[in-house]
């Protein structure tokens, strides 16, 4: 999968670009895929991988 949906803190906006068309900030990867950060995301990798 090459096409990468990015989202932009500030606006709430999702993107495909790596800044946002509104506000010009650096866009974040909203799910995280090889690595898990904290406990607390585990409940959105069950929400992933249930619409994969
Ligand atoms: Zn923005």
């Amino acid at each position: 999968m090459k096409l990468q949906i990015l989202k932009c803190e500030k606006c709430n906006e999702y993107t495909l670009k790596e800044k946002c068309s509104k506000c010009d900030s650096k866009t974040i990867n909203p799910k995280p895929a090889k690595y898990s950060e904290t406990d607390r995301m585990s409940k959105y990798r069950n929400i992933a991988r249930k619409a994969q």
